[in-house]
């Protein structure tokens, strides 16, 4: 469709306005950032991008609306997959879009023109799953804190990314803008192989490998950065480790990973 595209540092904020091309229309943009969280200050690059007319677009799947209002920021879309916390179950497909007045009627234009609609039993799924998402976020949150926390002790792990850790680079912007935290997060192990990796991994019992998360089991995920990166670089030596803290008993999955982390550690040997 002929359109260009310039990625930027995340964390770049206002200064976004020194990469605007004249063709550019378009902000898009995701906070946290996938697999790495970093947080955007998002106000900042609304009011650059609007003094030049240019549409903000945003992925709220990690806050979901209870968390954060993108709208109420500066963000002319907000979408979201749906298919995550808000259906909640991991049995159903469904994104959203929400629009403030700038984008609403070029939005609601294609909407129609496109012929996209939902099935009737999605529908049902996600409404379903919105009478709980509360709770299961709240839940989600309290556990994915517990086990960040815990993560953030261990010696065989460098680096935990979660934006309510005080330590997390972002964690002032998350305060400011944010009401909450879901249950994703990731870390890096101490240098080490991929075996002593797939040996934590693969004897998980509550963890399954998986990517769609946001349901209501925990998932774990090795994901490597350095590969997708352009726009900054990967400099991390461990391995990054994605997950998703499910409904479980959360000193369950502690005791789970704990003894992933010694059979990483008969391999790694340290
Ligand atoms: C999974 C994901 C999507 C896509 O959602 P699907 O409904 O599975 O297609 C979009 N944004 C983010 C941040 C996601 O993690």
């Amino acid at each position: 469709m002929d359109i260009e595209t310039t990625y930027y540092d995340p964390r770049v904020g206002a200064a976004i306005a020194e990469l605007f091309q004249p063709n550019t229309r378009a902000v898009f943009l995701e906070s946290p950032g996938s697999g790495t969280f970093e947080i955007q200050d998002v106000p900042a690059i609304a009011a650059v991008a609007h003094q030049r007319d240019i549409c903000v677009l945003m992925d709220n799947s990690w806050a979901t609306p209870l968390f954060l209002k993108p709208l109420e920021l500066g963000v002319d879309i907000s979408i979201m997959a749906a298919t995550k916390y808000i259906g909640g179950h991991s049995d159903v497909m469904l994104g959203t879009i929400a629009c403030g007045p700038r984008a609403w009627e070029q939005v609601r234009d294609m909407h129609f023109q496109l012929g996209q609609f939902v099935g009737p039993d999605d529908v049902t799924l996600v409404l379903r799953g919105f009478r709980t998402l509360d709770v299961r976020l709240q839940r989600h949150q309290e556990s994915a804190l517990t086990m960040a926390l815990w993560l953030e002790q261990r010696p065989d792990v460098s680096h935990v990314f979660y934006p309510p850790l005080p330590s997390h680079p972002d964690h002032a912007l998350w305060r400011r803008d944010f009401r909450g935290a879901s249950g994703l997060l990731s870390f890096v192990t101490r240098n080490s192989s991929s075996e002593a990796v797939a040996a934590m991994i693969d004897g998980l019992k509550l963890f399954t490998i998986g990517y769609s998360w946001g349901g209501f089991e925990s998932l774990v995920l090795p994901v490597s950065p350095r590969s997708m990166r352009t726009a900054t670089q990967w400099t991390e030596t461990g391995h990054l480790i994605w997950l998703h803290i499910g409904l479980e008993d959360v000193d369950d999955l502690i005791a789970d990973l704990e003894e992933g982390f010694s059979r990483f550690r008969d391999i790694s040997g340290h």
